[in-house]
């Protein structure tokens, strides 16, 4: 039987508890080989990114490296420039012409699927996980696809929503765990501890770095503990 590979894009500034959570559970649920996390060189929304892409691979190594199903791709740092998911997805498939390809996401992204560049495309290329997010819509997969994307998707086998003879998308009701990267990195700048919320091999990272740090906070603390930091 073909590989069942999987991609979850994002921008993972940085890599948290949750991301990694949601993908365990829709690895199980659909039975995935493996999952590859991958960080987006710049995401199209233009949303500030603080971690460099050097480093929020790093942690998403450190996060992944105790689980063998994980793993991470550089593939969109690689391509560089603007991450567009349909030429990532393109490229995916033409490296890995024997796997069948699923692209997992959460339900705040996928909701504004049609916003993205050639949306329809997308289905030529995966098939889309979808997993639940605190404060997101619920398992409305189909109404939202036949409304925004192609009036032709339909309910098929086992759950998926799909337009006859291409990709799909499917719900996964995955563990409600209100975590963000933004709430993270506001943490993180204020000081506060990440345990619990990261892995801790990312949690040691951050501190180590100062990631996040908002640099006056960090000078002054340096300054009270007489720290000298090297680079
Ligand atoms: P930010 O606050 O910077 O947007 P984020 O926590 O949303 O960060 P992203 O890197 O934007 O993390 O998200 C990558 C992918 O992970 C997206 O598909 C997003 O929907 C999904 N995701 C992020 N957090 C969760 C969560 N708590 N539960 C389920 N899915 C999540
Ligand atoms: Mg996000």
């Amino acid at each position: 039987m073909a590989e069942k590979l999987a991609v979850f894009g994002g921008t993972f500034d940085p890599v948290h508890l949750a991301h990694l959570r949601a993908a365990l559970e829709a690895a199980e649920e659909i039975g995935l080989d493996r999952v590859l996390f991958m960080p987006c060189a710049a995401p199209p929304t233009g949303k500030t990114v603080v971690a460099s892409p050097a480093q929020r691979l790093h942690m998403l190594r450190l996060a992944t490296a105790d689980n063998p199903r994980f793993g991470v791709t550089d593939l969109e740092i690689r391509l560089g420039g603007t991450s567009y998911t349909v030429n990532t997805l393109a490229h995916l498939a033409a490296e890995n012409p024997d796997a069948r390809i699923y692209f997992l996401i959460g339900a705040d992204a996928f909701f504004h699927l049609h916003t993205w560049y050639q949306p329809l495309k997308l289905f030529d290329y995966a098939d889309f996980v979808v997993m639940a997010r605190p404060r997101s819509p619920h398992a409305e997969l189909l109404e939202y696809m036949q409304r925004r994307l192609h009036p032709d998707f339909a309910l098929s086998h086992q759950g998926w929503v799909r337009l006859p003879g291409k990709g799909g998308a499917k719900w996964v009701p995955t563990t409600l765990l209100n975590i963000s990267s933004t709430a993270i990195r506001r943490r993180a700048k204020a000081g506060l501890s990440l345990t619990y919320l990261v892995h801790p091999a990312v949690e040691e990272y951050i501190n180590r770095m100062e990631l996040y740090r908002d640099p006056a906070a960090s000078a002054e603390s340096h300054a009270r503990r007489g720290v000298v930091r090297h680079p």
